[in-house]
């Protein structure tokens, strides 16, 4: 039975079988030694002149993949590597068997990979992703979720998934479209985000949602921005602002304190977004003095009391972050007559950390007329809120609890705690920065049945100046 290298530790004296990668090898004139690296660690393996395995071993190079046995045998005292679980053992090897031989990789997978060029490190993910220091933040960030599913399993949520294939729900975004092949020239959106069906999970009495929810937004490429990202989407009936808040703030405590980071300020600081405004000149901002930055200390804040309303660019009414929010009580009249749009305050509160907008929420319009006068304000017509909008608020005139929900963006939250700048070192197989998929190849052209059969005709592209 094959055992993982970080469990030889205390095998000393044992018969083991392990399998896994040549991670390095060195010839020491008659010794041959190889680092056999798996997904818990590398150990140390030795082929002596005497062992079977020794002529075999000869021809192994970097990143093949083998099977080896033998009895492992404790190190002298003065060879211990205390950098790594099994450094106190090694393997001497009577039986080996090669599972896989490997090309020479096109780019040293055991830097940091800082220097390589991403699209060299994107064609071959595969292999980037054994480059130690993306291996561990994919991992951290699969500890991560586990932690947070764990906190929401015990408080009562249920998982649920909603769908991809749906029509548009404004983020604020451009979507990305599907067409349908059963109704050409008809089109699904992907979601922007799952808030109208986790308010809809609220209508069907689930009192308490959350789902790790992949999000689509056709936005240009940042840093910290991707086509698609990950969401922690929750949604939980019967409840104030300060109940979400409280709630969140402890699952976040509770997940990164228990693995291992610490927090600059408990119970978090809030601020008002005039306050934020006033002192950092902005809604997101760092608390973090430069001890701080060189510890790891994470510096979380919340920021409520947004505008509802803000001016877009043709001088239009739109909202500041979710149309589907419910205004501050005092100001609910007033939202409800279309009066003092610039004074209405929205029940929205995000959460700030290191200098990241890392989530976002609020407590709903949770009956028709409060969300019905969110658009009238936005200057839509009845037919449109009716076309757009009309199945919520047909849904809420069936006994809609108050509700009230959040979404973390998992990158970013990651990328804080790996202390990496880029969302594509947190995700296992990221778009390109010129908004490629990462290994295969796409986006790309249809074949023309295809293109027939969903009733598209494509213009040659522009031509580029
Ligand atoms: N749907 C919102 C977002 O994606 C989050 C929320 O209000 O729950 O930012």
């Amino acid at each position: 039975m094959r055992i993982l290298t970080s469990e030889t530790a205390d095998k000393a004296g044992q018969s083991v079988e392990l399998m896994g990668w040549v991670d390095n090898r060195r010839d020491h004139g008659k010794l041959i030694f190889i680092d056999l690296r798996d997904r818990s660690g590398i150990i140390q393996l030795v082929f002596t002149p005497k062992s079977p395995a020794y002529a075999a071993a000869s021809a192994l190079r970097d990143e093949w993949v083998i099977r080896v046995k033998g009895e492992v045998k404790a190190r002298p005292e003065n060879m211990i590597n205390a950098d790594i679980p099994s450094g106190k053992v090694e393997l001497p090897v009577t039986e080996l068997e090669i599972l896989a031989e490997a090309k020479t990789p096109p780019f040293p997978i055991h830097s940091d990979g800082h220097d390589i060029n991403e699209e060299a490190r994107l064609k071959y993910r595969y292999l980037d992703l054994r480059r130690p220091r993306v291996h561990r933040n994919i991992r951290l960030r699969s500890e991560f979720i586990r932690r947070i599913r764990e906190f929401l399993f015990n408080e009562g949520f249920a998982e649920i998934e909603t769908p991809y294939f749906t029509s548009t729900t404004p983020e604020g975004s451009r979507d990305f479209v599907v067409p349908s092949r059963m109704y050409p020239g008809q089109f699904f959106a992907l979601p922007q985000s799952p808030q109208q069906y986790k308010q809809l999970l609220m209508v069907g009495g689930f009192e308490r949602y959350f789902q790790i929810a992949r999000c689509f937004r056709d936005e240009d490429l940042r840093a910290d921005r991707g086509f698609e990202f990950t969401q922690i989407d929750l949604e939980m009936s019967f409840v104030t602002m300060e109940d979400v808040m409280a709630l969140n703030e402890q699952m976040i405590t509770s997940v990164v304190e228990g693995m291992g980071y610490k927090i600059k300020e408990k119970v978090f600081p809030r601020f008002t977004y005039a306050e934020a405004m006033a002192k950092y000149g902005a809604d997101k901002f760092d608390m973090r003095t430069e001890d701080d930055k060189k510890n790891g200390v994470l510096a979380f804040a919340w920021v409520a009391r947004f505008p509802f309303f803000e001016k877009d660019k043709e001088g239009k009414w739109t909202f500041s972050h979710n149309p589907f929010s419910s205004p501050a009580p005092e100001h609910i009249e007033a939202h409800l007559k279309g009066e003092d749009t610039e004074k209405i305050i929205t029940q929205q509160y995000d959460l700030v950390c290191n200098g990241f907008e890392v989530g976002g929420g609020s407590i709903r319009a949770h009956k028709p007329e409060l969300l019905r006068a969110t658009f009238k304000t936005m200057g839509y017509s009845d037919e449109r809120i009716e076309k757009e909008f009309g199945h919520m608020l047909e849904a809420f005139t069936y006994g809609t609890p108050p509700h009230g929900g959040i979404a973390f963006g998992v990158e970013r939250l990651v990328m804080i705690l790996t202390g990496e700048s880029w969302l594509r070192e947190v995700q296992a197989f990221p778009q390109t920065s010129t908004g490629h998929t990462s290994v295969m190849q796409a986006p790309t052209e249809l074949q023309p049945a295809q293109l027939k059969e969903l009733g598209i005709r494509v213009d040659p592209p522009a031509k580029k100046e």
